[in-house]
């Protein structure tokens, strides 16, 4: 028996010439965000294999959710929803479904919708509606103008100025799937970051994973650092696109009663396991503040939040505090 298992190994050895045994790491910009990727693989084929897959699962979820590409489903449900049902893909109507889903759990601080105001704004051009054209859009920012219907597995909008956007969950649940992927390969080990969304499997080989969460107004520092394994975290800061005019910051993540940037916080950090539903979250605390944003983390079982808000100050979710 002992034999058997010692030739085994040998074979195992000699067949497979190329079992290092080592971390891969690989990194790329898609959705127009950093995608970083790091994989224990045994052998180096399926170490790259395994940060190909992950480029892939991103590179798919932007061909169908991008809001720039015009062969995009999103770009047709944008289009043409308001006038006709638009069928799409199952993973879009799904993600769809569960930014309406946490609509609902937030009463409205997370809306898709947001963006019948969000794409007046260019941070990188420094341009920001008036207030009297977002007045004039206000009223297409409500989720309920969304129809999902699930035997034909198509959207449609019942105002005609709606425009959606999967800036606040896509990039959640393409960490999901790339992880999912990972796991389903026989990876054990792995971090798959984008943007400010990261998903953990397993540990980092007998030791923890060290994760970050930025300091908002120093790039260089970190204002918390944490050690997981196993479980998903996302941050949304007031940092990632933004400008300043006249002493105030316009930066990306709106507060839908208003069409303005929410100003209660500077960053959040969800941490539970699935990245989507940190991902919509994050937003969703960041939109609602301190306190009404605890208040609904702490309903939450498995899920956990840090906010720091507009004076500096750390807060934390029950879970993480008692
Ligand atoms: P990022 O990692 O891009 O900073 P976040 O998770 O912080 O993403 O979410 C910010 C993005 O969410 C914005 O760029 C926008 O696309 C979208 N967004 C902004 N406000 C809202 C809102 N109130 N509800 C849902 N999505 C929003
Ligand atoms: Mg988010």
């Amino acid at each position: 028996m002992r034999k058997l298992a010692l030739l085994t190994c040998l074979y195992a050895f000699f067949a497979h010439p190329n079992a290092t045994g080592k971390w891969h790491y690989g990194e790329e910009n898609i959705m127009g965000t950093n995608i970083e990727v790091q994989v224990w693989a045994e052998e180096r084929d399926k170490g790259t294999a395994a940060i190909e897959i992950v480029f892939e699962q991103m590179n798919a979820v932007n061909q169908l959710m991008s809001p720039y590409l015009a062969s995009s489903q999103l770009y047709a449900i944008n289009t043409h929803a308001a006038t006709r049902p638009v069928v799409v893909d199952e993973a879009l109507f799904n993600v769809i479904e569960n930014a309406v889903a946490f609509s609902e759990l937030s009463e409205g601080a997370f809306d898709i919708t947001f963006a019948s105001v969000g794409f007046m704004y260019d941070y990188r051009a420094r341009a920001k509606p008036s207030q009297e054209s977002i007045d004039g859009a206000l009223d297409a920012i409500n989720y309920r103008h969304i129809v999902l219907d699930s035997t034909s597995r198509s959207i449609s909008f019942l105002h005609p100025d709606v425009k959606i956007d999967l800036g606040g969950i896509a990039k959640g649940y393409a960490v999901d799937a790339a992880i999912e992927a990972l796991a389903k390969m026989g990876i054990k080990h792995a971090l798959v970051t984008a943007g400010g969304d990261t998903r953990l499997l397993g540990d980092r080989r007998g030791r923890p994973w060290i994760v970050g969460i930025r300091d908002p107004r120093n790039e260089d520092r970190q204002a918390v650092t944490l050690p997981l394994e196993n479980i998903a975290i996302s941050t949304s800061g007031d940092y990632e696109r933004f400008f300043e005019e006249d002493g105030e910051r316009y930066h990306h993540i709106l507060s839908p009663k208003t069409g303005k940037s929410a100003y209660e916080v500077q960053s959040v950090s969800i941490i539970g396991p699935s990245s989507l539903t940190n991902d919509a979250l994050s937003t969703t605390v960041f939109v609602m503040g301190v306190k009404a944003g605890i208040s609904l983390i702490n309903t939450l079982p498995d899920y956990e939040a840090i906010v720091l808000d507009n004076t500096r100050r750390l807060h934390y979710s029950n879970g993480l505090t008692q």
